[in-house]
């Protein structure tokens, strides 16, 4: 019976389920404090229809993209062509559903209204690193040849915001200083656990100095 109530919560965790099948309701990005987020977000991975509907919201901009069924640990599985989210401009050319909803949410309603509280200006874009790479992870000190989550388009890797003053703010440039604007990069990046699974930043390791690493895997770190 444990077994059975275990893999049940595992398929939900997982987005195994699809969304018929699911006890929980579907995601709206307008909720700032969603409860099950992390369960909701799953949900995203497989389920094309729930995908779409998501993406009626005025808080993303995307486009669905076919599948590329997962070869050498490498593909992806409902995936989308991002525009904006969260009120700003971010391109991405292939970037999982699950993550995109995850970015708008955090765009939306941390991202946003600390550059209101901290610059009285909104985020007018997002500067990225990429998110679909077909590698392994970087940095990894204990050899485990494991592949990346950008290796499924499933992470994203964030270099900086430009504001609707002009105002540029950078992670390399910036997270060491003592200004509004590692105020604000701190304050942003700490929101992240709660959307992403994984939320690396500048003080994990020498990989990450220059860009936050955020992805919705199958494992949880942050820091
Ligand atoms: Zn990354």
């Amino acid at each position: 019976m444990a077994l059975v109530a275990g893999g049940v919560l595992f398929a939900v965790r997982e987005g195994l389920l699809p969304q018929r099948w699911n006890p929980l309701p579907s995601l709206d990005l307008a909720e700032p404090n969603p409860w099950f987020l992390d369960w909701r977000l799953s949900t995203l991975r497989i389920d094309g229809d729930a995908c779409a509907r998501l993406l009626r919201s005025p808080l993303i901009e995307a486009t669905q993209v076919a599948d590329q069924p997962i070869a050498n640990g490498c593909g992806w599985t409902n995936g989308v062509r991002l525009n904006a989210a969260g009120g700003a401009r971010l391109s991405v050319d292939r970037i999982t559903c699950e993550t995109a909803a995850g970015l708008a949410l955090w765009l939306s309603h941390d991202v946003q209204p600390r550059a209101q509280d901290i610059f009285g200006a909104k985020v007018a874009s997002v500067q990225h690193l990429g998110s679909y790479a077909c590698r392994n992870i970087k940095g990894d000190t204990h050899g485990t040849g494991m592949r990346s989550e950008h290796a499924r388009a499933n992470a994203l890797d964030i270099a900086g915001f430009t504001l609707t003053s002009g105002k540029q703010i950078g992670v390399a440039r910036h997270w060491n200083g003592d200004g509004p604007e590692a105020r604000f990069l701190r304050a942003v990046h700490a929101r992240a656990c709660r959307t992403f699974r994984v939320a690396l930043g500048p003080d994990y390791n020498a990989a990450h100095r220059d860009h936050f690493h955020y992805d919705r895997g199958l494992f949880t770190r942050c820091r």
